[in-house]
């Protein structure tokens, strides 16, 4: 990690990554980032400024030429070996994701794999983008081809430092783009990891730069006039900020926001699979996953599934099998829903309130709860948590069920445990979510099948993963070519 920082602590003062360089910012300001595992200082991230982002634009806009030039077969030679360098450091990768994160060894060790899979994929883009070619009329030929777009950017959140990172790298410079990511401010150092990986793959200086720092960055992005289109991963909050001001620069923009995953379950759902798939997907992550279940609306008579679920909650502890979450911040966040939940009248049946691991004082830990008899009317059953909490509202119908699953804001997912077909069919039909599963807690479509999510979790057209994003990192071109002077005048010529 020595290439990546300036100073000795742990990992010391961060840099910027530009044209294939670790480089000193320009900022006056440096925020700490800490391990929520255990309050370890981790290293100083530089608050960038404009003109950080100037000369990684500049660097980039360079590389254009020659990058996008390239055929896109030996383009993705880069990422070939970049995968295989991912496997090579898959153990490096994984302690650096869970530090920063918070997250288990074997969560962070998921996510690096989901970094290969997605690197699989761009490595299957010719096969994907080849265009077409007909004769339209005698002797004239039309054909299309994916061209990139530019430069690009990439402002991505804390919840995953590494998958969503290669989300949109892999893809967006496979087809010919470059571009400039912003880390969140809470885990910046796996990205820096990613950028030594990607230049020993052979990625050419300046195609993919880093710059460090927080809303000034982002908001300077959205401006700059070198950057063609931008993509952001985070809360619904900043999702339209984003959206709105990169938009209103008319740049092409991809926006996903926050969630409030919702889960059916009904009377017939197998009793021992539903409550651990529940307890996976509300607490996998510490409860921080755009995919996570946070609500969950139990479908006539469920107490027997709900007791299991309660059982299978309590085998799960912090420190050992559940992770940190992000800060004290969140952690305070949380704990603040589900005391102001039990005020309201909720029951609270696992409760994660105050929880300390012995040897980790200052880690950011927050039990798997389980919260009862929550109301549609109550924050607990409309707003995004983002920690191990589940909210149980009680219904009587699907159709219930449904209505408030559709009142709901947000759009990621939404999944239904049945052996119903007929039941987990209408579910498909009726939920209102870009995601939805039929007994899988966490509907995260694999690669080659896209991601992106309904409503106030996204913002602008197609999916940011998967072979929705083609169009998103490229414009079609049209040519219509006539050769021969035989073929001679047509109705348009
Ligand atoms: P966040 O919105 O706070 O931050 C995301 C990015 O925006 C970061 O890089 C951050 O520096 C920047 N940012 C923060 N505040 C800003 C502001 N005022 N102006 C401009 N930029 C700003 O999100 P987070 O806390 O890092 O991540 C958690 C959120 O991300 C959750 O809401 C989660 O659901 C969402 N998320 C969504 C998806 C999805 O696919 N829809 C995936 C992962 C995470």
């Amino acid at each position: 990690m020595s290439s990546l920082v300036s100073s000795p602590a742990k990992y010391g003062r961060l840099k910027n990554f530009i044209n294939g360089a670790f480089t000193v910012s320009s900022a006056a300001r440096h925020l700490s980032v800490v391990s929520p595992l255990d309050g370890t200082p981790l290293a100083d991230m530089p608050c960038s400024t404009p003109a950080d982002l100037d000369a990684a634009v500049a660097a980039a806009r360079a590389a254009f030429p020659g990058w996008s030039r390239t055929p896109v077969k030996e383009r993705v030679q880069v990422f070939f070996r970049y995968k295989y360098l991912l496997e090579r450091d898959k153990e490096e990768l994984t302690a650096l994701v869970s530090e920063e994160n918070g997250k288990t060894r074997e969560e962070a060790l998921a996510e690096v794999e989901k970094c290969i899979e997605l690197t699989e994929f761009a490595t299957s883009l010719p096969q994907l983008i080849a265009g077409e070619v007909l004769e339209v009329s005698r002797g004239v030929e039309c054909r299309t081809e994916r061209v990139p777009l530019g430069v690009v950017a990439s402002i991505v959140p804390f919840n995953f430092p590494a998958m969503v990172p290669n989300w949109t790298t892999p893809n967006a410079l496979a087809l010919g783009n470059c571009m400039i990511i912003k880390p969140s401010e809470k885990v910046p150092l796996s990205c820096g990891r990613l950028a030594l990986l990607l230049k020993e793959a052979g990625l050419p200086d300046g195609v993919f730069n880093i710059v460090n720092g927080e809303s000034e960055i982002v908001n300077a992005i959205c401006d700059h006039p070198g950057i063609d289109a931008v993509s952001f991963v985070g809360s619904t909050r900043v999702a339209k900020m984003v959206y709105q001001r990169a938009t209103q620069h008319l740049k092409r923009c991809l926006a996903l926001g926050g969630a409030k995953n919702h889960l059916l379950v009904l009377p017939d759902a197998q009793p021992e699979m539903t409550a651990r798939d529940v307890v996976v997907s509300m607490s996998g992550c510490a409860g921080q996953r755009c995919m996570a279940a946070s609500a969950m609306l139990a479908v006539g008579p469920t107490d027997a599934i709900i007791e299991r679920i309660c059982e299978e909650a309590r085998r799960v502890v912090p420190g050992k099998n559940l992770g940190a979450v992000i800060n004290r911040e969140a952690k305070e966040r949380i704990e603040t829903y589900i005391t102001q939940a039990e005020q309201q009248g909720a029951k609270v049946l696992v409760d994660g309130r105050g929880y300390v691991v012995a040897g980790k004082e200052n880690g950011t830990y927050v039990g798997p709860t389980v919260i009862d008899h929550v109301t549609p009317d109550m924050a607990v059953a409309r707003e995004e948590i983002f920690g191990p909490v589940i909210s149980i509202m009680r219904v009587a119908t699907l159709d219930e069920a449904l209505a408030i699953e559709n009142a709901n804001p947000y759009g990621n997912a939404a999944s239904v445990y049945t052996r119903n077909g007929g039941m987990a069919r209408q579910v498909i039909e009726r939920a209102s979510a870009g995601m939805v599963g039929v007994n899988v807690g966490v509907p995260v479509p694999r690669e080659p099948f896209s991601f992106g999510g309904w409503n106030e979790s996204r913002f602008g057209v197609g999916d940011i993963t998967g072979k929705s994003s083609i169009e998103f990192w490229t414009r079609l071109k049209k040519s219509t070519v006539k050769w021969n002077a035989e073929a001679g005048v047509n109705w348009m010529s």
